[in-house]
C-alpha cells in the first residue's frame, strides 16, 4: 500500500499504464490447447475403464490411480475453463478481468487431489487387516491402459514449447504419472503370481501418498498465488535491481508483483529520480517497461518522484 510521501516536485508525478495484449496466440497456444483437450478426452476414457476395473476386480492400488487420474480430469476441465474466462475483457466492478480464476481453480483442484490422495491411504491402510480378493489380469490391464495414455499425452505436450515453464510442468507430471500406473501393474502382476493380497493395500498406500505429495505442491503454489505473492519464475532481488539501476534512479520503493492469472504478471513501483536527470520522462518509462518486459511483466504502473536523494 502506498501512502507516497511527495518529492519537492511532487506535481510532477507520473502516471502511466500500459496493456499489452498476449501477443503470443498463433501456432502454440492453438497447439497447447489441442493437447489440452485430447489430454482431457484421453484422460476422461481412462479414469473411467480404471474406476470400473478397480472397483470390479477388488484393486484398491487401481481405484487409487483412477481417482488421481479424475483429479487430473478435474484440473485440466477447471484450468481450461478458468483459462477462457480469463480472456474476457475487465467490465463492470470485475476491473481486473477474470484472470484470478486460475488461480482458484488451482487452489480448488489441490483440495480435491488432496483429498482423494488421503482417501486412498485410509481405504489402504483398512485393507491390510482385511485384504479383499483381487483378480489381478484385469487390472494389469488398467495399469497398462495408464502407462499408455500418460505417455501419449507427455508425447502430446511435448510437442509444444519447451521452455513454458506450465508446460514442462504438465509433461513432469504425465511421466510421474505413468510410473504410478507401473507401480500398480507391478503390483497387480506380483499378486497374481503370488496371492500376496495385501500388496495391494500397500501399493494403493504408497499411490495415494505420492498423489498427497503431489497435490501439495499444488496447494502451496496456489494458495501463494491467493495472496498476490510473486509468480515463481520471477527473481523479486533481480527485479529490484533491474529498477534501481535505471538511469537517474535514487529509490525503488513499494513494489508489489503479483499475478493476475496465472500467465500475466502485474507490478506496481514508486520510483524517485535525480531532478537533474538527462534522460526524458517518456523515454525513462519506455526503457523502464523494456526491462520489466525481460521479467515477464507486460502490466505495469509506474509512479516516478522527480527529487533529491533522501529527500522525503
Ligand atoms: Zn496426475
Amino acid at each position: 500500500m502506498s501512502m507516497a510521501i511527495r518529492g519537492p516536485s511532487g506535481d510532477h508525478d507520473q502516471h502511466d499504464h500500459q496493456h499489452h495484449g498476449d501477443h503470443q496466440h498463433g501456432e502454440g497456444a492453438k497447439n497447447a490447447s489441442r493437447a489440452f483437450g485430447w489430454s482431457i478426452v484421453l484422460n476422461s476414457l481412462l479414469t473411467g475403464v480404471q474406476l470400473a476395473i478397480g472397483l470390479a476386480c477388488g484393486s484398491l492400488a487401481l481405484v487409487g490411480d483412477a481417482l488421481h487420474n479424475l483429479g487430473d480430469v478435474v484440473g485440466l476441465g477447471l484450468g481450461w475453463g478458468a483459462e477462457r474466462l480469463s480472456q474476457r475483457p475487465p467490465r463492470g466492478r470485475f476491473t481486473y478481468g477474470f484472470g484470478r480464476s486460475t488461480h482458484m481453480a488451482s487452489l480448488l483442484n489441490g483440495l480435491l487431489i488432496f483429498s482423494a490422495g488421503a482417501v486412498v491411504v485410509v481405504e489402504g491402510l483398512q485393507r491390510l487387516w482385511q485384504p479383499v480378493p483381487l483378480q489381478s489380469g484385469p487390472v494389469a490391464v488398467a495399469a497398462l491402459a495408464g502407462i499408455v495414455v500418460n505417455l501419449l499425452s507427455a508425447r502430446l505436450f511435448g510437442h509444444g514449447h519447451h521452455h513454458d515453464l506450465n508446460q514442462r510442468a504438465a509433461v513432469l507430471h504425465l511421466l510421474s504419472d505413468a510410473a504410478v500406473s507401473l507401480a500398480v501393474l507391478t503390483s497387480a502382476l506380483v499378486v497374481g503370481a503370488t496371492g500376496w493380497l495385501r500388496l495391494d493395500g500397500l501399493t494403493a498406500i504408497g499411490v495415494g501418498i505420492a498423489v498427497m505429495a503431489s497435490a501439495w505442491g499444488l496447494l502451496r503454489e496456489a494458495i501463494a498465488a491467493n495472496l498476490d505473492a510473486i509468480p515463481a519464475g520471477v527473481d523479486p532481488e533481480a527485479l529490484r535491481q533491474a529498477l534501481a539501476s535505471l538511469p537517474g534512479v535514487l529509490e525503488v520503493r513499494d513494489l508489489h508483483v503479483w499475478g493476475v492469472s496465472s500467465s500475466r504478471t502485474a507490478l506496481t513501483v514508486h520510483l524517485r529520480r535525480r531532478l537533474d536527470a538527462t534522460l526524458p520522462s517518456r523515454a525513462f518509462l519506455t526503457l523502464a517497461r523494456q526491462r520489466l518486459a525481460q521479467f515477464g511483466i507486460a502490466h505495469s504502473t509506474l509512479e516516478v518522484e522527480e527529487g533529491e536523494a533522501g529527500a522525503d
